[in-house]
């Protein structure tokens, strides 16, 4: 076999540890080979066979655009012909700043920094520093970064690992850290009763795309909202992901309810390293050089990076934008359930805005514990049908999957016909 896929497989294990710089990526909980991807446009990329796929993970969530958007690349190529980065502010840090607060109300101040991982580390000193208390509450499934104290039974690549910790954080690092059920309103108030005075902060995907897609019912944020608000708390929204994937202002705007402090990223890069956490000036107001949390990068706010974000989030703003992805993403997903009706297998879908998950079980899970429970043999089954067919499908029964602005009704039609095709030989 001289599959170029596999052999630059082969060698990249030789100097890489897996072979991959994120671990999702090495395809363990699918198995088979992970494809090396070449180049991309609009919908599609293509692996190192010259296979052009159909591409449902868009980097995670960033190529909410589509791949290679020419305004996109105008912007980062002439950002890049002044100069790569400086280590001093440039006025596209303002600019970006700028989209930012007006696009989610909530934040009234923001900061840039380079990953989703340094946002929501931050937020949590953040939180903390403001209210000089160490405890902070998170969900079970919900992912926010490796940083160590949330690293406590997190989901994504470490669910497919079936480990719920990392090995190398210390008991006495996740020792304030409480985990609770996603969606437990019950659990939520005694655990508030029982020791809200020193809880720092709340942390929470309020669309949860790390556990597959899992929606928060909008009691479970009221609930939050409300608690945190009567116990001094700060309530931190993680929308790394679901910002301006579910709607331009986030699950917030969704919701409706306003976290003191949100975490961005993704999307808000546009394909480079840009993330931000940000929320009320009261709070930012602790930030150094103003207070006494510190936090700093020398690649924060780098201006090619700044380029791509600030063009994708102009882009992301025409008219329709978000009803026209919705609207595709439904469409994905209608079709999908459709196809796996007609062929008689256990499977349902559930989307927000641009963002959508695939579950072989029979109701949409609603908790991690139901997450879990579902038929990981059969969605691996599914995946490289899939694959086989250009289709390429997050490589995990436990992540969401994301459709771009390029993704037009051909491309819908055609991923519901191979899928068409995929659930009949299930069931064969
Ligand atoms: C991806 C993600 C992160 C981490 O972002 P990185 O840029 O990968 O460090 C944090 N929180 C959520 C909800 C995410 O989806």
């Amino acid at each position: 076999m001289t599959d170029k896929n596999e052999s630059l497989f082969l060698r990249a294990q030789k100097t890489t540890p897996g072979g991959v710089n994120s671990p999702v990526r090495a395809f363990r909980s699918v198995g088979g080979t992970p494809r090396f991807i070449t180049h991309a446009e609009g919908p599609y990329f293509w692996d190192a066979e010259d296979r052009r796929y159909i591409d449902y993970i868009g980097s995670w969530g960033p190529a909410i655009v589509g791949h290679a958007h020419p305004t996109v690349v105008k912007a980062v190529q002439e950002a890049a012909a002044r100069g790569l980065g400086f280590g001093a502010p440039t006025e596209g840090e303002i600019e970006m700043a700028e989209e930012i607060c007006k696009l989610v109300p909530s934040i009234e101040q923001v900061r840039l920094v380079s990953s989703g991982t340094e946002a929501t580390m931050s937020a949590l000193r953040l939180a903390r520093g403001a209210t000089k208390r160490d405890k902070i509450i998170k969900f079970e499934g919900c992912y926010h970064g490796h940083a160590d104290s949330l690293l406590v039974k997190a989901g994504s690549g470490l669910l497919t690992f079936g480990n719920p910790t990392s090995a190398g954080v210390p008991e006495d690092f996740i020792q304030h850290t409480l985990v609770l059920d996603y969606n437990n309103c019950q659990q939520l108030e005694d655990t508030f009763k029982a020791c809200g005075k020193d809880i720092a902060c709340v942390i929470v995907e309020p669309v949860a795309g790390n556990m597959n897609l899992i929606k928060a019912s909008p009691e479970f944020l009221q609930t939050m909202r409300r608690l945190c608000t009567e116990h001094g708390s700060v309530l931190i929204f993680d929308e790394v992901m679901c910002g301006f994937r579910v709607a331009l202002g986030g699950a917030q705007a969704l919701y409706n309810i306003q976290p003191d402090i949100t975490a961005l990223g993704k999307v808000i890069g546009g394909g480079l390293p840009v993330a931000a956490f940000g929320g009320r000036a009261d709070l930012m107001a602790n930030m150094a050089p103003l207070g006494k949390v510190y936090q700093a990068g020398t690649l924060s706010g780098n201006p090619v990076a700044v380029a791509a974000g600030l063009s994708t989030l102009k882009l992301i703003q025409e008219p329709n934008f978000y009803t026209q992805l919705s609207d595709q993403t439904s469409k994905l997903v209608t079709g999908l359930i459709a196809a796996a009706n007609k062929a008689g297998v256990t499977f349902c879908a559930d989307s927000v805005g641009g963002m959508f998950g695939l579950y072989f079980s029979k109701e949409v899970p609603s908790s991690y514990a139901q997450m879990m429970a579902s038929d990981t043999e059969k969605f691996n089954r599914f995946f490289h049908l899939m694959l086989d067919a250009g289709i390429y499908l997050a490589p995990s029964a436990f992540e969401a999957g994301f459709v771009s602005a390029q993704h037009d009704d051909k491309v819908i039609e055609t991923t519901i016909l191979e899928a068409e095709k995929a659930f009949s030989q299930m069931r064969a």
